[in-house]
C-alpha cells in the first residue's frame, strides 16, 4: 500500500480528543502508507501534555521497525516529525520503563508488521492493565479475534501482568505477514454465549476479588465468576474484567483497582459499562469502536453498530481520513445508536 509522495501531512495533536491516540494512529498510518507527517501540540488536552514514556516508546518502536527519520522524539516533546522508510519484519523488544501501557505500543506497530516482508516477533514490557488504556485481556479477547477475521495473522500472549505504578508486565506477539485485510461487517452481535466476571489479583488479598465478584453477581444475572491470582511478584495490582461473549463479537469491560477505592466501586465501574453495552443491543462498545476503525480502514471498508459517539472515535476517523483514501460515516439510528461505515 505504499504511496510515493513528498507531501507531508500536518497534524494538530490538540484536535478533538487531543490525546495519545492521534499520535499512535498517525505513526501506524505513516508506516503503512509511507507518507511522512509533522505533528504539533502533541497530547495538548492531557494534564501532562507532550510525549510520556509510553508515547516515546511507540515512536521509537515505529522508528526501529520502518527505519524512520525522526525529530522531536524526547520526553515531554510537543512536536514530532516522522518520515518513514520501509517496514522490516524481525524480532523486536521494547521496554517502556514505567507502567505505561504495553497494549497501546503494540497497537501502534502491529498493523505495520501485518504487512512486513517477513514474520516478526515482538515483546513489549511495561503496564498491562492500566486505567485509560485497553487491558491486555481486552486486546486478546475483543480486538484480536476481529482483526484476525479481517485476515491479520497475529497472536498475542500476556506473559506477565504489570500494574500502575510498578509496571513490569510483558505482552508478546507473533506475526506472519499477509497481503491485505478484508472488510468486516459487524452490525449484529449474534447470539449470547456467555457472561463472565474475572477478578485479577496480584499481591492483593483474596477477599478483594471475592467482594468484587459478589458485587457483580448482585447486579448481573447468569454471570460466571472466576479469580485469577497472578501472584505477589506481578503486583501489587487488581482489575476486574467482565467479558460479554456473543457469536459475532466479544466485549471486555474493566474496573481498575486503586488504593483508596473500594472493591465494590471497582466492580460497579465494570458492571455499569457492561450493562450499558448489553442493554444497547449494538455489536461494538465504546472503546472497541475507536480501536476497530483503523484496521477497518486498512481493509478498505467495514461497518459496525455502536452506542456511543466518543471523541476518541470521531478524532480517530478524522486522522485516518488524512492518510487513507476512505470515506467514513456515522449515522444515528432511531433508537439513538450509531452505524459507523468505512468505505
Ligand atoms: P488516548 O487517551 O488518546 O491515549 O487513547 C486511549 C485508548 O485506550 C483509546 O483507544 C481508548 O478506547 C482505549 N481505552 C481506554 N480505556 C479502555 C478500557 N477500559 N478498555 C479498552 N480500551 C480502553
Amino acid at each position: 500500500m505504499t504511496i510515493t509522495t513528498e507531501q507531508w501531512i500536518e497534524l494538530d495533536g490538540a484536535q478533538g480528543e487531543g490525546g495519545g491516540q492521534i499520535l499512535r494512529s498517525a505513526l501506524t498510518l505513516s508506516m503503512i502508507t509511507g507518507i511522512p507527517f509533522r505533528m504539533t501540540r502533541i497530547r495538548a488536552r492531557r494534564s501532562k501534555p507532550g510525549l510520556l514514556r509510553q508515547h516515546l516508546t511507540a515512536v521509537q518502536a515505529a522508528q526501529a521497525i520502518c527505519d524512520a527519520n525522526v525529530t522531536g522524539a524526547a520526553i515531554s516533546s510537543g512536536e514530532l516529525h516522522f518520515r518513514p522508510g520501509r517496514i522490516k519484519g524481525g524480532d523486536y523488544q521494547f521496554a517502556i520503563g514505567t507502567a505505561g501501557s504495553c497494549t497501546l505500543v503494540l497497537q501502534t506497530v502491529l498493523p505495520a508488521l501485518w504487512f512486513a516482508d517477513v514474520a516478526s516477533s515482538l515483546s513489549v514490557s511495561g503496564g498491562t492493565h492500566n486505567p485509560m488504556a485497553p487491558p491486555a485481556d481486552f486486546l486478546i479477547r475483543a480486538w484480536l479475534p476481529l482483526v484476525q477475521r479481517m485476515g491479520a495473522n497475529c497472536s498475542l500472549h500476556l506473559k506477565r501482568h504489570g500494574f500502575f505504578p510498578a509496571g513490569g508486565g510483558e505482552v508478546t506477539a507473533q506475526i506472519t505477514p499477509c497481503q491485505a485485510l478484508s472488510p468486516l461487517q459487524l452490525t449484529e452481535r449474534g447470539t449470547s454465549r456467555q457472561l463472565q466476571a474475572e477478578a485479577i489479583i496480584a499481591g492483593v488479598p483474596y477477599s478483594v476479588a471475592q467482594r468484587e465478584l459478589d458485587r457483580v453477581k448482585a447486579q448481573m444475572s447468569y454471570v460466571d465468576t472466576k479469580v485469577r491470582d497472578a501472584g505477589g511478584r506481578e503486583g501489587p495490582g487488581n482489575a476486574l474484567l467482565i467479558t460479554v461473549m456473543h457469536d459475532e463479537v466479544v466485549e471486555v469491560f474493566t474496573g481498575f483497582g486503586e488504593k483508596g477505592v473500594s472493591a465494590e466501586k471497582v466492580a460497579n465501574q465494570a458492571a455499569e459499562a457492561a450493562r450499558h453495552y448489553i442493554a444497547s443491543g449494538v455489536a461494538v462498545g465504546e472503546h472497541l469502536a475507536d480501536q476497530l476503525v483503523l484496521p477497518m480502514a486498512l481493509a478498505g471498508g467495514g461497518s459496525f453498530t455502536t452506542h456511543v459517539q466518543s471523541s476518541h472515535l470521531t478524532t480517530n476517523l478524522s486522522v485516518i481520513e488524512k492518510f487513507l483514501p476512505v470515506e467514513t460515516n456515522m449515522t444515528q439510528c432511531d433508537n439513538g445508536t450509531w452505524l459507523v461505515t468505512i468505505s
